[in-house]
């Protein structure tokens, strides 16, 4: 599979050199490596680095269908136990896109997971819509808050263009195996004049750098990375004018930290303690996440 890299899937460049080798056999692979909440932290795909535009990813890239078959099937009933602590991160996002916006409109919320992001959006105001593959995810949206989200891949779905006046891509494009059509379709199903949201680990981050091959963005589940070079050669490339960039702060709960973390995993097995420390919302101004908004032009 390694032979077969020989081209920038981002930018076309044929300079490609290897950045880190992994440890994941995609034979091997379950929905449970990639739900949202995995914590398989350590294990990632191997990793080729392009040398014009600074883009990082794996050969799973190629195995689109695959990727798209174990997403449908998901189920990740710890994910929305953070719901409160997932609204503090949404709502900062969605007051940030409202100065933008003002007048509110349409919203288009790609892997809408459970529909925490569409359910806030709804109450302030927006209308709203939104896509994710997995089944479960979706019947969980729509019994916990009435929403109807489509279930499917963005990348292939048939949706109205220019239409929307907001698409949000939170903690997606580093998912998907196909981030340039991704890019792209969101710039056709946007009106003139709208915002895209990216939210993306930054993998030229100073954490990232510190912590190497143990940064805990290295997941089954990302099967690319970005940098603002290569983020800001996507959008550019696709027609966007970038608008804003900052970093990405982070709420959890401190239960979440440390369950993400095995050695705590005792500690956690009480069910009184596990309750307090899941309403302890932490905040955390890594730095290491990339938080963009682009206008189409
Ligand atoms: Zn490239």
């Amino acid at each position: 599979m390694k032979k077969n890299i020989k081209i920038c899937p981002l930018c076309g460049n044929r300079e490609i050199k290897f950045f880190r080798k992994g440890n994941i056999k995609l034979e091997n692979l379950s929905p449970n490596d990639i739900k949202i909440t995995d914590s398989q932290y350590g294990k990632f795909w191997d990793l080729f680095a392009c040398k014009n535009c600074n883009y990082i990813f794996s050969s799973a890239l190629a195995s689109a269908n695959i990727i798209h078959s174990l997403y449908k099937e998901i189920k990740d009933p710890e994910y929305d136990e953070e719901a409160e602590n997932r609204s503090l991160n949404f709502i900062r996002i969605l007051s940030f896109i409202e100065k933008l916006k003002p007048e509110k409109g349409k919203l288009f919320d790609v892997g809408a997971a459970t529909g925490i992001l569409l359910n806030l959006a709804k109450k302030r105001g927006w209308k709203i819509d939104g896509i994710e593959p997995s089944k479960w995810a979706v019947n969980y949206a729509l019994n916990k808050y009435g929403l109807r989200i489509k279930e499917g891949i963005f990348e292939e779905a048939e949706l109205s263009e220019n239409y929307y006046d907001v698409v949000t891509m939170i903690d997606l494009i580093e998912h998907i195996p196909d981030p340039v059509t991704g890019v792209k379709k969101a710039y056709k199903i946007l009106k003139k004049n709208g915002i895209l949201c990216i939210v993306t680990p930054d993998v030229r981050s100073f954490m990232a750098k510190f912590f190497g091959k143990r940064w805990w963005h290295f997941r089954p589940a990302h099967l690319s990375y970005f940098s603002r070079k290569s983020l800001t050669y996507l959008l550019k490339n696709s027609g966007f004018e970038i608008v804003k960039e900052r970093k990405y702060v982070w709420t959890f709960s401190l239960y979440y930290l440390l369950s993400r973390f095995k050695i705590f995993t005792p500690l956690l097995k009480s069910h009184r303690i596990s309750s307090l420390w899941k309403r302890i919302p932490l905040k955390l101004a890594l730095g290491d996440s990339i938080e963009v908004y682009a206008l189409k032009k």
